[in-house]
Order: structure tokens, then sequence, then C-alpha cells
């Protein structure tokens, strides 16, 4: 059949098609819980789909009903203002294939409130802890600069948060004053992609987070290279 009817079957099609791939995501992304590549596809999505746009008009003040829930109050020490997407993206990894509604994420956000409240939340966090890796000096270009790495988030798109800090006294920060570091990950087959670069700041560890581009299994190291592309830092994973 040809003729613009059955060119409007077609987008009809592949809209609903593209619609059963994201119809769960509206929560995650209410809650700001999706990477950013996720956020992007999906946003690319409520830009053609009136039944999403629709939902997350419908609830687009939760978020702000949730930052508005004291949980400071509520806990020995306040719990890091990523824990509940954390949390969110772990339930959303493993969804089983039926409505993830914002019926039962308000459920699951006020269930959180209440494990707050009785610190069970701050134990799971303990056993969760993603474990801090100290970057190796490489020659003798590493003297006074150290770094550690922790890879976060899911193993199939982790987040590579890097520390980077300076000795004090005569030998620790570096030896020009604008002297910027530039953080590289490599993986299994010898590719490397840049993680963007940072100028020290005396007195203060450096902190930056970026998405591999590899899932985790991929990765074989991470280093720091110097403003003259001199390796300063390694880690092997
Ligand atoms: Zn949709």
């Amino acid at each position: 059949m040809t003729g613009p009817g059955a060119g409007e079957g077609a987008a009809e099609r592949e809209l609903a098609d593209e619609h059963a791939r994201f119809e769960f995501d509206d929560a995650a992304y209410l809650l700001d819980a999706l990477e950013p590549e996720q956020r992007e596809a999906f946003e690319g999505h409520l830009s053609r789909c009136p039944v999403c746009r629709d939902r997350v008009a419908e609830f687009g003040d939760l978020p702000r009903v949730l930052a508005r829930a004291d949980i400071s109050a509520w806990v020995p020490e306040s719990p890091p203002d990523t824990l509940l997407p954390r949390l969110l993206r772990q339930v959303t990894a493993s969804r089983r294939r039926r409505a993830w509604r914002i019926g039962s994420l308000a459920a699951a956000a006020a269930c959180l409130l209440a494990l707050l409240a009785t610190g069970a939340v701050l134990g799971w966090q303990n056993a969760h802890r993603p474990q801090t890796l100290a970057m190796q000096p490489v020659g003798s270009n590493a003297v006074g600069v150290h770094a550690t790495v922790q890879l976060v988030g899911s193993d199939s798109s982790p987040r590579v948060k890097l520390a980077c800090g300076y000795a004090g006294g005569s030998g620790g920060y570096p030896r020009r004053a604008d002297t910027s570091y530039r953080m590289m990950i490599f993986n299994h087959r010898g590719e490397r992609v840049d993680l963007g670069s940072w100028t020290p700041q005396p007195d203060e560890d450096v902190q930056i987070t970026r998405t591999s581009p590899w899932p985790r299994s991929s990765i074989s190291r991470i280093e720091v290279f110097d403003d003259r592309g001199e390796p300063v830092l390694r880690l092997r994973l």
C-alpha cells in the first residue's frame, strides 16, 4: 500500500515502539535519577510522545514535594543527596516488566524516609560503599601529588570519581602555579578517552566525576597526566 495513510500508520507504529522502550522512565526522570544519556534520550522521546508529556506534566511537582521533606532532622547525619537517585537506579535497573508507576514511587520514597529515621539505610550504605583505590605514582613526576579513584554506579555505565590533592611544603605543590592535570581512561583494546582536566587549588582536594565511556569490565587503567603530557599517576584495574 502506498499513499499518505500508510506513512502515517508507520510513523504511529514507530512512536508506539519507542514509547514501549521509555514508558517506565518517567518516574526516574522526574527525580533526576537517569544517567545523562538516558535523560537525553527520554527528553527526545518526550518531544514526540503526548502520553509521556502528560504524565510528566501531571506529576511534575513530586520532586519539589520530596525536596521539602526535611529528613536531616531525622537522622544522625545527612545522607548524601545522591542516595535517593542511587536507590531508584537500582530499582529501575532490576525493574520487572510491569508499570513502575508514580504511586509506587511515592510509596517507595515514604518507605525510604522511614528507613532513614531508623538508621537502617546508613547500614545499607556502608555495605555498598564503593572501594576507594589509591593511584600509584609514575616516575618522579608525581612528587607531592596524590589521588584516589572510586568507581560508582552500575557496572554497565560506571562513573569515575577522582579526588586529587597536593602535599603541603616545599616539595609538594606543583612546580608551576599554572600546571593543570588531565584524567585519561584506557580500555583493554588500548583505546583511551580524555575525561577532562583541572587546575590545582592549594589546600583543597579537587574532585571530578565523569561517566566512563565503557563498562567496568572493559576498563584497564586510569591515568593522570600533567600539562606536558607526562603520566603522573596510574591506577591499574
Ligand atoms: Zn511515551
